[in-house]
């Protein structure tokens, strides 16, 4: 039991900083969100995660340990993924899907980390952890379900999306071709 609380422990540690990643890369993320709802489900889930860092930090209380993260290098790496996808030319129609996607891999990882620890929380009989865990865990599950509905209702729009860069190619073929004309007159 000592060996399975020395490991809960270091991912509690570990998904701490998880949490702190995200309350930074959260914003940016809203803020490169070019649907409305995305943008708003974004800085919801800011909130959130705030709260979840909350729920650790009591966590490490009750266990008299310092709320101290630890590098979690597989959230580093998928908010890296996203941020090289915003850097590189993205097409502004694809920003989105790219965005979801980069937020459903994190909460997935959440969602793995999260259940594991309820249920590491369960075998070693601190039911308050269990609770507070599993609050966070159902948080997770709830954002990534709302991401789905929002990806099925962005697929349109980045289809639309195709048909709006045709037009705006064909509106600088006309100017271009002004722009000849011009000096003739
Ligand atoms: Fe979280
Ligand atoms: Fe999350």
């Amino acid at each position: 039991m000592e060996l399975l609380e020395d490991f809960y422990i270091e991912e509690l540690k570990d998904v701490l900083d998880a949490e702190k990643q995200l309350t930074k890369a959260l914003p940016k993320m809203a803020e490169a969100a070019r649907d409305q709802q995305l943008k708003a489900a974004f800085q919801e889930h800011l909130q959130q995660t705030e709260g979840h860092i909350e729920r650790l930090k009591q966590i490490f209380k009750r266990l008299e340990e310092p709320a101290k993260g630890k590098k979690c290098k597989a959230m580093a790496g998928l908010i890296k993924e996203a941020e090289e996808f915003l850097s590189e030319d993205a097409v502004p129609e694809v920003i989105d899907v790219g965005l979801i996607t980069a937020a459903q891999k994190v909460e997935h990882y959440e969602i793995a980390t999260y259940g594991c620890l309820a249920t590491y929380a369960k075998l070693l009989g601190f039911n308050q952890d269990k609770e507070l865990l599993g609050q966070t865990l159902r948080e997770e599950k709830e954002t990534d379900g709302k991401l789905t509905v929002l990806a099925e209702g962005l697929n349109i729009e980045a289809a639309e999306g195709e048909s709006t860069e045709d037009q705006e190619g064909e509106e600088e073929t006309e100017q271009s071709e002004e722009r000849e004309e011009t000096p003739v007159r």
